[in-house]
């Protein structure tokens, strides 16, 4: 978990990598159904383009299936999921029907005003739409309502890393593994 821009994609692809489990973001298969032109594509991209979180129901179901699939038996990390209280609920019921467990839950900290840079720059690099000021500004805000508060709950549950996401990448994934008590290879 973090805020938009706190590296999250990167980290998390490190470290799945690691486990050898996949890396499962709710971002890049909303974009990827979006640019094929999917029906769910349709209904992620005017959320996503004004920075607002896609419904629930549709996310759920996508998060539901994905799952579901056999890369995913093993285990899995998600990227960008739960998003929402009802969204931590789902993933709960959901994993129950599975068999897996929450293990830890990774919270990246980094400055915001630091991060609005970065994403901005990311938007020329990799013309992402929803990655102008006003709409970055948004979607901080919407993870400061909705999401933000999912920390305290999984928190409680005692399985919380809170992790300095800022610096290089490779110190961040360091601090990560640190945290997680694993040795990287190479
Ligand atoms: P970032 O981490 O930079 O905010 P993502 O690539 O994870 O960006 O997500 C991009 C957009 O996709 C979000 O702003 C939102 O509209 C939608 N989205 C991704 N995950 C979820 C989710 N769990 N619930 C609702 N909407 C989501």
């Amino acid at each position: 978990m973090g805020p938009p821009g706190a590296g999250k994609g990167t980290q998390a692809k490190v470290v799945a990598e690691h486990f050898g489990v996949p890396a499962i973001s709710t971002g890049d298969i909303f974009r990827a159904n979006v640019s094929r032109g999917t029906a769910l594509g349709k209904k992620a991209q005017e959320y996503m383009d004004a920075g607002e979180y896609v419904p629930d129901e549709v996310t759920n179901l996508m998060v539901r299936a994905r799952i579901d699939e056999p890369d995913a038996e093993p285990g899995f990390l998600l990227d960008g999921y739960p998003r929402t209280l009802s969204q931590v609920e789902e993933l709960d019921g959901m994993i129950r029907h599975t068999g897996h467990e929450l293990d830890a839950v990774v919270v990246l900290t980094v400055d915001p005003d630091e991060i609005v840079g970065r994403l901005l720059q990311r938007a020329e690099v990799e013309g992402r739409a929803d990655d102008t000021e006003d709409v970055v500004r948004r979607r901080q805000e919407v993870y400061g309502e909705q999401t933000e508060p999912l920390i305290g709950v999984y928190r409680r549950r005692g399985i919380v890393h809170e992790i300095d996401g800022m610096g290089p990448v490779d110190e961040v994934t360091k601090r990560i593994f640190d945290a997680l008590d694993v040795v990287p290879q190479s």
